[in-house]
């Protein structure tokens, strides 16, 4: 059977790499092992008493539109909210035409590939990138052209030169990206638009952290309101519930998105409409901008509490990025040194981390990892920093 199993799947499914984090979450849910490998947020940033008089109130009042087959675009109060929110915030002209509801940021990327790739379109990405959108776009056999990602952004050179390709699309993290928590500074933001204003392709911004900035200002998209090719993703996971599967996806293309829904349409006809009830619901009877306010200051204390333990723990070469926010940071080991064999040796201590090579294309034995600090309690980190810091030292002398 699995010879005959091998011969009948597709070409698709064969060139898609599984989920290195979902086995890795696996070993890692033992609870003697403290994990700073998934991307789960902290359960305060779950409202649970306020959603659940959301939920007997949505089912109270709208009864069975909740438990209805609903349109493919989405709830349009829930789609109102979010053109308000990002026309006030951002400066945006947002209707309720350029927004289209997904389960989740990751059905975005999905349907976004599959409405722009053939196979053997180049998509360029950062270096290195978020692996669910690897994943994603890796279904539709592209062409991946990696360009650096630097502490201030993409490395405009490469950029370049990967844009001498065949391209239908550049996915970009601008803010707290994932894996390395690193932001694109504003004169990088700006180096970028100059060069796509001038080019016939897609830009994806993935922005599913940019509420969750605990240090600086809030920059301006790279895209958002004044590149018309540009295609914005936010999503409900990180601030309210990532259980729900509620994201969006904002573009100014309209036609664009009528094309994002008829391939929504085929793949799940709509997103969930009792979790899109809720989720408005929450957001129209809440401070929903005080609740986040809670989570950027606990992620605060979380992130500089691994910050200290590294400095304290960690061998003076091993170097680490200082993220102004989101869930992650991204630490490079001496040259040589693979992270990914020193993975079975941190779960022997009972510590777990995502070891580098499955943010890259195609890359093996990097020396880098990622670290999540936003799911583990003050002295937890501490003592998984202090594991880690006294394998390394153990490697690197
Ligand atoms: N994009 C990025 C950069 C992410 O880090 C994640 C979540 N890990 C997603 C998209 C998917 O998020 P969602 O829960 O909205 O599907």
């Amino acid at each position: 059977m699995e010879h005959l199993l091998e011969e009948l799947l597709s070409d698709r499914i064969k060139a898609t790499p599984p989920s290195f984090i979902r086995s890795i979450l696996k070993t890692a849910s033992n609870p003697e092992i403290i994990s700073f490998a998934g991307g789960l947020p902290n359960p305060v940033s779950f409202p649970q008493e306020e959603l659940l008089v959301s939920m007997e109130r949505i089912v109270r009042t709208y009864g069975s539109s909740l438990f209805q087959y609903s349109i493919t675009a989405g709830l349009p109060e829930l789609r109102q909210y979010i053109a308000d929110r990002y026309n006030q915030k951002f400066g945006l002209h947002l209707s309720i035409d350029n927004i289209l509801i997904t389960t989740g940021s990751q059905q975005a990327l999905d349907l976004i590939s599959k409405v722009l790739l053939n196979k053997g379109d180049g998509v360029i990405v950062e270096k290195p990138s978020y692996l669910g959108a690897i994943q994603a776009f890796s279904q539709y056999q592209p062409n991946f052209y990696p360009v650096e990602l630097t502490e201030s952004g993409l490395n405009i050179e490469h950029l370049q030169a990967a844009l001498q390709n065949d391209v239908k699309f550049i996915y970009t993290i601008p803010d707290f990206q994932n894996p390395t928590g690193l932001t694109y500074s504003a004169e990088n933001r700006d180096r970028i638009y100059e060069i796509l204003k001038e080019q016939d392709i897609f830009l994806v911004e993935d922005d599913p952290y940019g509420d969750l900035r605990f240090e600086g200002e809030r920059l301006p998209y790279i895209g958002a309101g004044r590149l018309p090719n540009s295609i914005l993703l936010g999503t409900f996971s990180k601030t309210v519930t990532p259980g729900m599967r509620t994201g969006f996806i904002i573009s100014e293309n309209t036609e664009l998105l009528k094309y994002i829904s008829v391939a929504k349409e085929a793949s799940d006809l709509h997103t969930n409409i009792f979790s899109q009830y809720l989720i408005w619901d929450y957001l129209e009877h809440n401070d929903y901008d005080a609740h986040i306010a809670q989570i950027r200051k606990l992620y605060q204390t979380q992130a500089q509490f691994m910050m200290d333990a590294m400095d304290r723990y960690f061998p003076k070469s091993v170097q680490y990025t200082r993220p102004h926010g989101g869930m992650f940071l991204w630490v490079t080991l001496p040259e040589g040194i693979s992270a990914l064999s020193l993975f079975p040796k941190a779960l022997e201590k009972k510590i777990a981390f995502v070891p580098g090579d499955p943010f890259y294309i195609g890359m093996k034995d990097t020396n880098t990892m990622r670290l999540n600090y936003t799911n583990a309690d003050s002295e937890t980190i501490d003592e998984g920093i202090h594991r880690l810091g006294d394998l390394l030292k153990d490697m690197i002398l």
